[in-house]
């Protein structure tokens, strides 16, 4: 595999807060990579790293084969690198020519040049030169916001969060933009927390859980791991697993529980805690998100 960004044993930290632990994470060329797993795991503070924000403690970050460890983040976005932050990175209070304005001195391009590159993938973008970057749709800022990264012609786009704030339906018309753009030749990277719908356009995927990568595969391959993060293990295997006697749940002699019957998940949650006499199967947190006492 032809590797565009390669980050190897890398620890990072924010002050005595370590945040990464020796992270290995090979990302493959011309390929979108979904980079998952729960809040706090590590994911933004990858992208940090990868983009030059957070120097590393440990380990070394290659781009395109060449040792970037170190170097400030507009050197790096200079060899080709570009980081797409949470919340978008457009100017809310300038207009969509005025954010792409911006991006003419580190494109080094004329404005004609940069605004062809955005109009041309999203004509909406054109209509709506004139407007406020910040009244425009969630999904349009984004659209701007990845303009504002392909006037540089990057490699390797890092992307922290497209879905946040917007609804499915947009979400997926972006991915669909996002894999456009890797069939183009570019390596995408992005991070998400709706994990079944990027696995669609996902090439690779890792699970990022304390702050290292504990399963890097294709799609396939990641989603056991996965189940395992969010959901908890199934619990029927373990010695001593037993039904309770309304046969409605599971016990382990660890205190922990899972569900049974119509539920179609047995699963012991890293958020339930031990089992009391007086658990029902309302404490469980899936079943009370969906409202219905049972598992959807
Ligand atoms: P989320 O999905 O919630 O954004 P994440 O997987 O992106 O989570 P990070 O934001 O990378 O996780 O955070 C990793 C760890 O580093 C967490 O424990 C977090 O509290 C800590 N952390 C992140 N940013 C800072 C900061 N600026 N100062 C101190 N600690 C931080």
């Amino acid at each position: 595999m032809s590797r565009a960004l390669d980050l190897h044993g890398i620890d990072a930290a924010y002050g005595p807060v370590q945040a990464l632990f020796a992270l290995n994470l090979p990302i493959a060329e011309g390929k979108v990579t979904a980079v998952l797993g729960p809040n706090g795991a590590g994911k933004t503070t990858t992208l940090r790293v990868a983009s030059g924000l957070l120097p590393p403690k440990q380990g070394t970050v290659s781009l395109r084969g060449a040792n970037v460890t170190g170097k400030a983040p507009r050197q790096i976005a200079r060899s080709g690198l570009c980081l797409i932050p949470e919340g978008r990175g457009t100017f809310p209070s300038l207009t969509v020519r005025e954010n792409l304005l911006l991006q003419t001195s580190l494109a080094r391009k004329k404005m004609s040049q940069v605004e062809e590159v955005a109009y041309g993938r999203f004509p909406v973008l054109g209509k709506r030169k004139n407007q406020i970057a910040g009244t425009l749709s969630g999904g349009e800022q984004h659209m701007l916001a990845l303009s504002r990264a392909l006037t540089t012609d990057p490699k390797v786009i890092l992307i922290d969060e497209i879905s946040m704030g917007l609804a499915p339906i947009i979400v997926e018309r972006l991915f669909d933009s996002v894999a456009e753009i890797a069939r183009e030749g570019r390596t995408i990277v992005l991070v998400e927390q709706l994990a079944e719908l990027v696995l669609e356009i996902a090439d690779f995927a890792a699970v990022i859980s304390k702050g290292s990568v504990v399963k890097l595969g294709q799609p396939g391959d990641v989603r056991d791991a996965l189940e395992e993060i969010y959901l908890g293990a199934d619990v029927r295997a373990e010695a001593g697993a037993r039904i309770t006697d309304d046969k409605r749940m599971w016990k382990t002699p660890a205190g922990t529980l899972g569900h049974h019957g119509d539920c179609p998940v047995v699963v012991r949650r890293h958020d339930v805690r031990p089992v009391t006499a007086d658990d029902d199967l309302a404490d469980c947190g899936i079943c009370a998100a969906t409202g219905t006492g049972e598992h959807s």
